[in-house]
């Protein structure tokens, strides 16, 4: 690789309602979205990756949902790293403004070292301030990473449209959903505004978004009852169709399993311990 500059990686530690924390990487800076594991599983998932904790520059949480916020606050503060969220979360979780964390406003640009950006998109997610994640490594590199929403809004099909990599739920089966156990009201706060993405709405919005520029597309965030991966992968890559030229991969619960460049094709493997 030697003299070809790398871009964004893409890691995710792990994802599923049990925990969620993908690591966003430039060759000098690295910075984590979401911290749902315990910081013991955390740290054992990053050296999977072949990263030291303490060069983590930044945690930056999305929602207050412990399986996105978990051991944030801890972790941030043993590896001496930024934390940053909205004000809605800070105040759910009661981190303290300024002394613990960093606060931040919607569709507001927040800055980490070696020239690494991330936009914060707000989206409908039950009784919560959630947002996505547009990573830039400021040279042209663009990657989305958005879970947990009830449906996409104008500004993130805007934003994703120009991303050289996605990372986005594809939480349930509608049919296993409407047929399983789970009580009708849950049923319908799961598929509601307010809910998670089927497979299906996230198969139209990624063919909403699809460009010559998307290289890879990772489907996070499956439920382990109303969802199966071939069935998630199969819906999107239909509703995507021939035009597509990238790879879809699917996140598991548990992880690392593999980094995704942005410039490279095929997504390097990850030796598991
Ligand atoms: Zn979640
Ligand atoms: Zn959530």
């Amino acid at each position: 690789m030697a003299g070809y500059i790398m871009g964004l990686g893409i890691t995710h530690l792990g994802s599923g309602s049990r925990g969620n924390a993908t690591l966003i990487s430039t060759e000098n800076s690295n910075v984590l979205v979401d911290c749902g594991f315990s910081l013991k599983q955390t740290e054992s998932r990053l050296a999977i990756a072949d990263v030291d904790p303490d060069s983590i520059d930044a945690v930056v949480v999305t929602h207050h949902h412990k399986d996105h916020s978990g051991s944030a606050l801890r972790a941030s503060k043993k590896w001496g790293a930024s934390l940053h969220c909205n004000m809605g979360t800070a105040i759910r979780m009661g981190w303290r403004p300024i002394e613990e964390c960093t606060t931040f406003g919607n569709l507001e640009r927040l800055d980490f070292p070696d020239g690494m950006s991330m936009l914060t998109i707000p989206v409908p997610h039950d009784d919560s301030d959630n947002v996505g994640i547009i990573a830039s490594d400021g040279r042209g590199s663009r990657a989305g990473i958005v879970t947990d929403l009830g449906e996409a809004t104008r500004d993130l099909v805007k934003q994703l449209s120009g991303c050289n990599h996605i990372s986005i739920e594809s939480n349930y089966d509608h049919l296993r959903l409407v047929r399983g156990p789970y009580p009708d009201s849950l049923k319908r706060r799961i598929s509601g505004r307010g809910g998670h993405l089927s497979n299906f709405q996230t198969g139209q919005i990624l063919q909403e978004v699809s460009n010559e520029n998307l290289q890879s597309v990772v489907l996070c965030h499956l439920s382990e009852r109303n969802n199966a991966p071939h069935i998630a992968e199969s819906e999107v890559l239909l509703a995507m169709g021939d035009e597509f030229g990238g790879s879809v991969s699917i996140s598991k619960q548990k992880g690392p399993e593999f980094t995704h460049w942005t410039g490279i094709e095929e997504p390097s493997k990850l030796a598991t311990v």
